[in-house]
């Protein structure tokens, strides 16, 4: 669309401004309003040069009945869906479709959503004789190709009122990418990737070896890209994460993190639309604020990322130790745990990384040769190797040859329901006996539960420049990135998902009575977690809040405990369940 064109249709939507606000509230549907909302969003459509889409669930082909109106079920659709539930690289192409998808539906009502039964998505109990509902799935989405889709959403949005929110990748575990009644941004399009061996940052003097992404690039597809070019890229432990999405701004941990850092402190740069519909481009040199906000602030609420740019590193050797044995001592796995925690401070000073859950370690190490490596480990071989369990210490060429070995068939789960919460367990914790031994006890406590999730994925021994960036102070002096979880499944009633809810609230707790003054990282945290703003940015939380205001003076852009936050008493938020 020609510019002139395209600028006279935004003044257009905001013009809507006025007429709009006296007449017109979403949640006042008189026929003269809808009427004006549809000649809104029909305006909207034509200005997004016809990118705006109504939205469906995943799951609806397998259903008889949508909204309580009868439809006609699509068995080669529902068993395309059934046959990928829990497939990443499936779900992360279908806008109605999450990886969480308890997020998919209108959880603080009894019963709506389209679920399917993840443990056995053929199930017919799921969805026979079962209304399907659009729940919490924003009814409709543009599918962003430009700053511009998203100025002319804002001007929508302070028009008629709708609320907004920002789907990249869909992974968010506290369900701040979805939103009933919302129009979502989808910026999973925004899909360019490039690299420069001397990237500056625009109005500075350093130049950096940076990839250049949008949101929507895959992380594998960053690491396959990054390795094309002979260089290495931090980041997440899974194929689909949006690398330059939801990742970076809320923290991103990595298992190279103990070494190379978090991904907010590899970003150099960022595009961005602030709320206030101006693209900007945030660096270390300007608009430095809204940089320092974007480092770890989280969620869409300082803006829509369109692009951003982060420091690579060589392609690098790694050394990984993978092992794995089936416990059958009643207290096996109480004494793995004992080790993990006697021996994690080590490990992380010597650069280990890596994943810890139930019987299995990954851990990997860019620091170590072949032959150190297996000394560090032997600890943890030979408790493996007395329990004929499998043992791999090995050395690979490259991060991508090991995230391909061993990434991709064993990252987190998706499809299930699950609820996190997490807690930075810090260094004090591992250096002091009776810290130790407390940690394994509230470890034990939690077994015959589930087995705690570890991460030592903290930038343990990365030196960090000072206040650049804004997640938790925490991050810095912890060890390890611990985390419980409950499960829903797709016919858990409302009273049960309270009683879940509750139960992992009460055992969270004991976490965060053993580490005063810790905290919890943004993207993975309890999505009930009190005191959120200390928990996500301790020191750092009044400078946050003091760019959020300038740059979102009306509130346009909200999300479920980040920056700002209007509450869960917000109608944005009448999906989450009041405990
Ligand atoms: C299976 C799984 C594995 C994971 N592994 C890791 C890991 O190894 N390391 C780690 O640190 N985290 C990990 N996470 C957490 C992950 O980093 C976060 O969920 C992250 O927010 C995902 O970003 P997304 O863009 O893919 O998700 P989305 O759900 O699409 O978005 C997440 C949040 O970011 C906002 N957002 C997304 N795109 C934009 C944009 N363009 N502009 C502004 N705001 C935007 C959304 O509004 C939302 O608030 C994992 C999550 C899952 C489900």
């Amino acid at each position: 669309m020609p510019g002139a064109l395209h600028s006279l249709l935004l003044t257009l939507v905001a013009a809507l401004d006025v007429a709009l606000a006296l007449s017109l509230s979403p949640r006042n549907t008189t026929v003269q309003s809808t009427q004006q909302l549809l000649s809104a969003y029909q305006l909207l459509n034509f200005t997004v040069g016809g990118r705006l889409a109504s939205a469906v669930p995943l799951e609806k082909p397998c259903f008889s009945s949508y909204e309580g109106k009868p439809v006609a079920a699509n068995s080669a659709a529902c068993a395309a869906v059934q046959a990928n539930y829990t497939d990443p690289t499936f779900r992360v192409t279908q806008f109605g479709a999450y990886m969480l998808p308890q997020w998919e539906t209108c959880q603080a009502q009894a019963s709506n959503g389209c679920l399917l039964d993840s443990n056995d998505p053929t199930n017919p109990l799921a969805f026979q004789g079962a209304d399907c509902r659009l729940g919490n799935i924003p009814p409709h989405y543009i599918k962003v190709k430009s700053a511009s889709d998203v100025q002319a959403a804002l001007a929508f949005s302070r028009s008629t009122g709708i609320r907004l929110s920002v789907k990249n990748k869909g992974h968010d575990y506290k369900g701040r990418s979805s939103g009933k009644d919302t129009l979502s941004l989808w910026t999973t399009g925004l899909n360019s990737i490039s690299h420069n061996a001397k990237f500056k940052p625009t109005g500075c003097q350093a130049t950096y070896d940076a990839i250049t992404v949008g949101p929507g690039v895959l992380t594998q597809d960053v690491y396959e890209f990054a390795d094309s070019v002979n260089r290495t890229v931090i980041g997440g432990y899974h194929q689909t994460i949006g690398f330059g999405g939801g990742y970076f701004l809320g923290g991103g941990h990595s298992i190279l993190s103990p070494v190379y850092g978090l991904a907010v402190d590899r970003v150099v740069q960022v595009k961005v639309v602030t709320p206030d519909g101006v693209l900007r481009t945030a660096n270390a040199c300007q608009n430095s604020d809204l940089f320092f906000a974007l480092r770890g602030g989280g969620g869409s609420t300082f803006g829509v990322v369109i692009e951003s740019s982060h420091r690579t590193e060589p392609r690098i050797t790694i050394q990984a130790s993978v092992l794995r044995f089936t416990p059958s001592a009643s207290d096996d796995l109480a004494e793995w745990y004992s080790l993990m925690v006697n021996q994690s401070h080590g490990w992380a000073q010597a650069g280990w990384g890596g994943h810890i859950v139930g019987p299995t370690l990954v851990h990997v190490n860019p620091l170590l040769n072949h032959t150190a490596a297996q000394a560090s480990m032997k600890p943890a071989v030979d408790f493996v190797t007395a329990r004929n369990g499998s043992v791999v210490v090995e050395e690979l060429p490259s991060w991508l040859a090991f995230f391909n070995k061993y990434v991709t068939m064993a990252q987190a789960a998706v499809g299930p329901e699950l609820e996190l919460g997490t807690r930075l367990i810090p260094t004090s914790v591992f250096t002091s006996e009776a810290g130790r031994a407390a940690l394994i006890a509230l470890i034990k406590e939690n077994l015959p539960i589930a087995s705690p999730y570890i991460v030592a994925g903290t930038p343990f021994n990365f030196k960090a420049e000072t206040n650049a960036t804004s997640v938790t102070p925490a991050w810095r002096n912890s060890v390890w990135h611990l985390s419980i979880k409950a499960q829903f499944e797709y016919n858990t009633t409302l009273a049960e998902r309270k009683t879940l809810y509750n139960g992992l609230e009460t055992r969270l707790q004991k976490f965060r009575d053993l580490t005063p003054g810790s905290g919890a990282y943004f993207n993975e945290g309890d999505v009930y977690e009190p005191d959120h703003e200390t928990s996500y940015w301790g020191a750092n939380y009044p400078k946050l809040l003091a760019v959020k205001r300038k740059y979102d003076p009306e509130g346009l852009l909200d999300c479920w405990q980040c920056v700002g936050w209007k509450g869960a008493s917000d109608p944005l938020y009448q999906c989450y369940v009041s405990l």
